[in-house]
């Protein structure tokens, strides 16, 4: 099923984002972690994707296949294009085709100095163009209400996400951020330039605190004092900062959900018991 139909229903999607496992051994401990995503009844799953080399193609091919066959969860397969060229790309598609997989999140990716830079893709647009030319994929991609690290201004990031949309993008999924006001004015910000199409929330809870300071210097997140007070009160104590990370998540989302955006993302670690409780502190809300 295409994504992009659950929102022409009007429902709200519950979606998980998880990573393939570094090493081949830990792909079997990943259904672990699937049994519990699976019960919690997500709309979809979505599975990064690392930048360069066919090792990586295939182990996101693989868990994204084992989530449809093994697990009956639509995937939404990540795919990077800036270190690929066209070839490499259609290869990439033909397979997940060939596996009945009908949605991409298109990216551009990060450019990395280890790896060659390929020239037919410049932008995720470019990418999205491709798609959309050749094939009948749902076509969803990335969005960052506190802008993109290497936009020079809003009016930049806005112009670039719109040409996306443009090119063929069915739904947007953001970047995490931890302050709801930045993606109300987000939101606002697409309305203005008609943007039109679904923009899903990127929620993380944070429930460690060696990766608050990570999520802060990667992803230019800004950070409410309200959260700020907590990570200092509780950032000795593990359980009390897990439990203090947890509630603030789920606070983000009921306000997000009675603002009335289309859904969640939520960016699980591949940690189960993260997801089962987010879900579990909103289990009524619709
Ligand atoms: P783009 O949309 O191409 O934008 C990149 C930058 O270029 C922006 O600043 C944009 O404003 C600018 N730009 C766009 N078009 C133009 C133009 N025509 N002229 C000038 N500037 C332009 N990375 C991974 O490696 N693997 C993953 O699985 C992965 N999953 C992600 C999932 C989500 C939901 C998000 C939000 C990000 C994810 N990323 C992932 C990170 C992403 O690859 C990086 O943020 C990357 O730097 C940008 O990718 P993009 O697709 O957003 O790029």
């Amino acid at each position: 099923m295409k994504v992009s139909e659950i929102y022409k229903s009007g429902r709200k999607s519950l979606s998980f984002e998880i990573f393939p496992p570094k090493k081949d051994e830990e792909l079997k401990s990943i259904d672990e972690t699937l049994e519990v995503l699976g019960e919690l009844n997500p709309d979809f799953i979505s599975v990064t994707f690392g930048a360069g080399g066919s090792a990586n193609c295939n182990k996101t091919i693989e868990l994204a296949k084992k989530i449809k066959e093994d697990y009956n969860i639509e995937p939404v397969v990540h795919l990077t294009c800036i270190h690929y060229d066209v070839n490499e790309i259609d290869r990439f598609t033909e397979e997940l085709k060939d596996s009945g997989i009908e949605n991409i999140l298109a990216l551009r990716g990060d450019v990395r100095e280890d790896i060659p830079r390929k020239e037919d893709f410049s932008y995720a647009s470019d990418l999205v163009t491709h798609l959309k030319e050749d094939s009948d994929f749902c076509v969803l991609g990335a969005c960052y209400p506190e802008r993109h690290p290497e936009s020079a201004n809003m009016v930049d990031e806005i112009k670039h996400l719109k040409a996306k949309v443009n090119a063929g993008t069915d739904v947007l999924l953001s970047q995490l951020f931890f302050d709801n006001s930045c993606f109300y004015e987000f939101e606002e910000r697409c309305k203005i330039a008609d943007i039109n199409v679904p923009v899903i929330p990127g929620i993380m809870p944070v429930v460690k605190a060696s990766q608050i300071k990570r999520m802060i210097s990667m992803c230019n997140a800004s950070f409410p004092e309200r959260f700020q007070k907590i990570v200092d009160k509780y950032e000795n104590n593990k359980e009390a900062l897990f439990d203090a990370g947890m509630a603030y998540a789920i606070s983000q989302i009921i306000d997000l959900l009675a603002c009335n955006t289309e859904g969640i993302h939520l960016y699980t670690m591949n940690n189960p018991v993260i997801a089962r409780r987010i879900c579990e502190g909103i289990k009524n809300i619709v």
